[in-house]
């Protein structure tokens, strides 16, 4: 619930600490006024963009009076540390921006709040967009309980393992994938969790080319194929039904099948029809041909 007290602007500068603020995802209204007071009261800016704050506080109109911005980023993060906290020893504020959307998240910021924390200075949020929390917005999926899971490794093993742990994780799943990978990532997840998984592709939300797509995986993989997606992509995927094949039911089923049919389309075949993932199908057969 709002805080009645905080709703009029401050009327003195930012107060001393590190204030980690939520930057628009696309659209740039979506700045709060409390992330502008942050930056225009601030003794010291920091941004893991700094033409990115710039433009903005530009838009917003907002002066940096003779204020530089100062990078943070993944690759400078060790030698800036030091830089932000003599700041904040000296009781200054200190206003941090990720390239846009909440530092934090799948963004620079951790390693920095943690050493703000260990320090003993004050840590302060400015909650506003964020990808992931815009996606399950407008999903359709189940959103009483979701797990962020950021970008999957791009590594085809790496991935595996990593759709593996996420198959079983009972909650509305959250990816961010770059346009030249999400094909990948789909035929991936369609492998390790099942085609028929119910998913949404939401696409350049808050901009001019917002898409969302709501569709099984399988469809949305074969729905991509014939496309070449770009701009930015949050995909989610729906917890696994309680789709317990028992191994007798799956072995009848792959026995049938295999008499039938190759390796590959019995795999395809038992999957769909057991609504089981392709992977482990997949294993279960190698397993039965090895045994007999
Ligand atoms: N810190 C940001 C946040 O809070 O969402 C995320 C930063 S991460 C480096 C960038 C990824 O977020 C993109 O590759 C994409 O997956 C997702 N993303 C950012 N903006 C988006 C948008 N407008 N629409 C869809 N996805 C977006």
């Amino acid at each position: 619930m709002p805080d009645d007290a905080q709703t009029s602007p401050p009327s003195r500068a930012t107060p001393p600490g590190l204030h980690l603020i939520a930057t628009p995802i696309g659209t740039a209204r979506d700045i709060t006024l409390r992330a502008l007071d942050l930056l225009a009261g601030a003794d010291m800016l920091v941004a893991e963009d700094t033409r990115s704050l710039r433009h903005l506080m530009e838009i917003h109109a907002i002066p940096l009076r003779g204020r530089r911005v100062l990078a943070y980023h993944d690759h400078n993060g060790a030698k800036m540390r030091p830089v932000i906290l003599s700041a904040l020893e000296a009781g200054k504020s200190v206003v941090y921006a990720s390239e846009a959307g909440t530092p934090l998240v799948a963004d620079p910021g951790f390693q920095l709040a943690r050493a703000v924390i260990a320090g003993g200075f004050d840590l302060h949020a400015a909650p506003g967009p964020s990808a992931a929390l815009a996606a399950l917005t407008v999903a359709g999926l189940p959103s009483d309980r979701f797990c962020f899971l950021g970008f999957a490794p791009p590594q085809a093993s790496a991935r595996r393992k990593f759709i593996a742990e996420a198959a079983t994780i009972p909650a509305t799943l959250i990816f961010y994938e770059s346009p030249k990978r999400i094909n990948q990532l789909l035929e991936a997840l369609c492998d390790g969790l099942g085609a028929d998984r119910e998913a949404a592709l939401c696409r350049e939300l808050t901009k001019k080319h917002e898409e969302v797509l709501r569709m099984p995986l399988g469809a949305l993989a074969d729905a991509l194929r014939a496309r070449s997606l770009k701009g930015e992509i949050v995909l989610l995927v729906d917890r696994g039904k309680d789709r317990v094949a028992d191994a007798q039911t799956l072995d009848a089923a792959l026995t049938e099948a295999l008499d039938e049919m190759r390796l590959k389309e019995a795999v395809a075949h038992v999957s769909q029809s057991l609504g089981l993932p392709r992977r482990q199908v997949y294993q279960a057969a190698l397993a039965k041909e090895k045994a007999e």
